[in-house]
């Protein structure tokens, strides 16, 4: 099932976002540049990370994530699912928590807002302006 594929394998839509975003001028890293940077992981791993600015952003599969426009988890997913994107959410909500004390602006994106050019450029618009904020 595509939705299955491996949490954090990229997809093309999204490369397409990341590379929207580094066109307009934009400079990020992925977790695994930060890695070879800085030497240890970035915590929860984040798509993009604007170190500078200290933004992260993270493109959240809809069904890993539990997206409540594309899933209806309950009815959807047996158990074992439903327990496991249970564990994604909490983990997701404690990973922002963390960072934003630590001072970084966390944005949050769902896979399915990156389908189609609209989405994306709409994404972009909003996350350049917090971007261009900082
Ligand atoms: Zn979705």
């Amino acid at each position: 099932m595509k939705a299955m594929r491996s949490n954090r394998g990229r997809t093309r839509p999204e490369r397409m976002f990341a590379s929207l975003l580094w066109r307009l001028g934009f400079r990020y890293v992925t977790p695994d540049g930060y890695r070879s940077v800085h030497g240890e992981r970035f915590l929860g791993q984040p798509d993009l990370i604007f170190t500078r600015k200290r933004v992260v952003i993270f493109v959240d599969g809809c069904f890993w994530h539990g997206c409540p426009r594309c899933h209806n988890v309950e009815a959807d997913c047996n158990e074992f699912w439903q327990h496991k994107i249970e564990g994604n959410r909490i983990r997701d909500r404690r990973v922002t928590k963390q960072l934003e004390r630590e001072d970084w602006t966390v944005i949050r994106v769902w896979e399915h807002d990156l389908r189609s050019s609209r989405g994306r450029e709409r994404v972009v618009r909003r996350v350049g302006k917090r971007l261009s904020k900082k």
